[in-house]
């Protein structure tokens, strides 16, 4: 799956079409269930590729006639990041769609300051580089999320949604 975050006036639906249809697809080979709550989630996340905090999930929950409680929200993202279809974005507390979850990793992300915006970014060669670091000093890598901030193109040239 391409990954066109940054590529204004793509085809989104697409996007959301195909994470759907692999979504699916990798839960019937994993024998996971993908409830509907839990598809609906996938959904909401990737109607952008801007990241969206859980809290804003709850009214279009509520509005499809699930329990919009916050725990049922939280245990939907909790198998969803299990199951690595999405990534919780650490620094904005919020969760985005993963294009390619079909192998687990860590992500490596470029995230827009002004339209939030963010792009997952092929993890190894920065994983490589980490840890070699991490290991002239002695240190064991654990977790390593990288979260960078900047301007994505759209915004550069001015024309970036507004956050
Ligand atoms: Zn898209
Ligand atoms: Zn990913
Ligand atoms: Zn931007």
């Amino acid at each position: 799956m391409d990954n066109l975050a940054f590529e204004s006036g793509h085809d989104h639906q697409h996007c959301i079409d195909q994470a759907l249809q692999q979504a699916r697809q990798l839960c019937r080979e994993r024998q996971q269930r993908l409830t509907p709550v839990r598809e609906l989630v996938l959904k909401l996340i990737w109607q952008s590729h801007q990241p969206i905090g859980a809290y804003e999930l709850l009214p279009a929950l509520a509005e499809a006639g699930f329990n919009s409680a916050p725990p049922t929200v939280y245990r939907a993202l909790e198998f969803l990041q299990e199951q690595g279809l999405v990534h919780r974005i650490a620094s904005l507390n919020a969760f985005v769609g993963c294009p390619h979850p079909e192998q687990s990793h860590q992500g490596c992300f470029l995230i827009c300051r002004q339209c939030h915006s963010t792009s997952e970014l092929d993890a190894a060669p920065v994983r490589a580089s980490l840890e070699q670091s991490a290991h002239a000093v002695g240190f064991v890598i654990e977790q390593e999320t990288v979260e960078v901030t900047g301007l994505c193109p759209n915004c550069q040239r001015g024309e970036g949604r507004d956050a």
